[in-house]
């Protein structure tokens, strides 16, 4: 099972043989960054929790459901957190490469990239995650931005 966000408890759950997953089977190149992107990502989901931002997570699949834009929406809180926690020192400034990393990772384990790897094809009415494409464009908004503000998901296309 991936990585997830148990609202029940408040707690993130990994498995770290998600990040070897990652690499072999959905073909991320991975990395510290990647990995890092992955986590910022579940932990995401808490802060949309404390903000009472995860209502009617469940709410249906396909491109424009709510599921898929609370999901980018914590793709773009991991931006943010990637933006501060270099602000603040937290971390060193990613490079260009790591930056490379987060993208190629959010690229990755998008549903139009795995649906295409794992089915031979692409069935936007059964996202819950948003494609690659948007799971990079949610990641960087909050990487550039490092602003909740810029996370308005609700009219992600
Ligand atoms: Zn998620």
């Amino acid at each position: 099972m991936g990585p997830f966000y148990c609202p029940d408890d408040g707690k993130v759950y990994l498995d770290i043989s998600f990040f070897d997953d990652l690499v072999t089977q959905l073909g991320a190149q991975g990395g510290p960054f990647a990995q890092g992107y992955v986590i910022a990502h579940e932990y995401g989901h808490h802060v949309q929790d404390e903000l009472g931002l995860l209502q009617d997570q469940s709410t249906g699949t396909g491109a424009h459901s709510q599921s898929v834009r609370i999901e980018l929406q914590a793709d773009c809180l991991a931006g943010v957190w990637a933006k501060h926690a270099a602000d603040t020192a937290y971390i060193d400034p990613p490079s260009a490469a790591d930056i490379a990393q987060a993208l190629d990772a959010a690229a990755a384990v998008g549903d139009d990239r795995v649906q295409q790897e794992t089915q031979g094809r692409v069935a936007p009415e059964r996202w819950t995650h948003g494609s690659s494409s948007q799971r990079q464009h949610w990641f960087s908004s909050g990487y550039q931005t490092g602003d909740l503000d810029a996370c308005d998901t609700s009219g992600a296309l």
